[in-house]
């Protein structure tokens, strides 16, 4: 039984592999993608997508970089990177699923939504920063940027890495424009990225801040502010594991709130992958809502049947 669904695209759905990197590669991917989701809506699914950016702001990063070192050209903010990349990614989904839409039955009109949430800005996280973003470094140049931009940085395996803030989305700024645009039949396309995280001053107005939000949980508190019957996370693993990639590796078909939360308590979903994806779904059910599913992007239909992912519902 169709119904309105959250389907939030993860970095597979955009970008498959390590090799080629490039707009064209970009489009070749969103090609299976879009046939995906237009099965979906030809099922009579309303939807609403949001989306991963990861790698295209590492991209965006190490050109800046690049283009730093060669001629001091100044450096975007991430607040401004965000916005960048809804924009650019949120282009090529549309045009996918324009294309894919000339089946008959299956046409909806699509918009994308550049869309801010709201950040506290005495959120731990600025305190500490966890979140690896841009390219690696040399010590030296690690600890020279520490200096000039005022970065935190840190060693890892293979080398220095900025890392930024990645507060708790709290409230999504555009929720009203996406509320209208899907009341009136439109396919949105909204808080790529996790959206762009803001902080409300004083005096009531926003201001960008460099940080980034997790994309699983402001798909979250979209798909609990929408009421969404439906709540399904994209990705590139066919669902949930237990012991996952270690000897007694078992894969979950269908699971409760109680179990999931058990299992993430146990250490089963690292930070930074299945970790947050869980929460996000425990969160989803826990404000009311039915249903969340873990899938691989291409067996997204399959996974909406009961066919094939993790299956998350609320405790009976
Ligand atoms: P996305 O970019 O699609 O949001 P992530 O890379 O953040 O995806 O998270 C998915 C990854 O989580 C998988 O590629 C997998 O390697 C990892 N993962 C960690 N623990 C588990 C687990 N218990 N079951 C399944 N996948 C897991
Ligand atoms: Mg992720």
């Amino acid at each position: 039984m169709a119904g309105f669904a959250l389907v939030a695209l993860g970095g597979n759905a955009l970008l498959r592999g390590e090799g080629d990197v490039s707009v064209e590669a970009e489009r070749r991917t969103l090609r299976g993608t879009a046939e995906q989701v237009v099965a979906l809506t030809a099922q009579g699914w309303k939807l609403l997508l949001t989306h991963g950016n990861g790698p295209q702001v590492g991209f965006d990063l190490l050109r800046a970089e690049v283009a730093a070192r060669a001629g001091g050209f100044p450096r975007i903010p991430l607040d401004v990177l965000g916005a960048q990349t809804q924009g650019s990614i949120g282009y090529l989904i549309a045009e996918a699923l324009e294309r894919a839409f000339q089946r008959p039955g299956s046409r909806r009109p699509v918009a994308v939504v550049v869309t801010r949430v709201v950040v506290d800005p005495r959120d731990p996280a600025f305190t500490h920063p966890t979140k690896p973003v841009g390219p690696y470094y040399s010590e030296e140049e690690a600890l020279s940027l520490r200096e000039r931009e005022g970065w935190v940085v840190v060693r890892q395996e293979r080398g220095w890495r900025r890392v930024v803030p990645s507060p708790e989305p709290l409230e999504v700024v555009d929720l009203d424009a996406i509320r209208l645009l899907l009341q009136e039949g439109y396919l949105v396309i909204a808080a790529g990225g996790g959206g762009i995280p803001v902080v409300r001053e004083p005096d009531g107005s926003l201001r960008g801040v460099e940080a980034v939000v997790d994309k699983d949980l402001t798909s979250a508190l979209l798909a609990s502010a929408f009421s969404c019957d439906l709540f399904l996370l994209s990705t590139d693993v066919p669902g949930v594991a237990l012991h996952y990639r270690k000897p007694g590796e078992r894969w979950l078909d269908w699971l409760t709130a109680s179990e999931a939360r058990r299992y993430l308590a146990e250490g089963h979903f690292p930070p930074g992958s299945m970790g947050p994806k869980i929460e996000a779904t425990l969160r989803y059910l826990e404000a009311g809502g039915k249903e969340a599913v873990i899938t691989a992007t291409e067996e997204v239909v399959r996974a909406v049947r009961g066919e094939a992912g993790t299956h998350i519902v609320p405790d009976p």
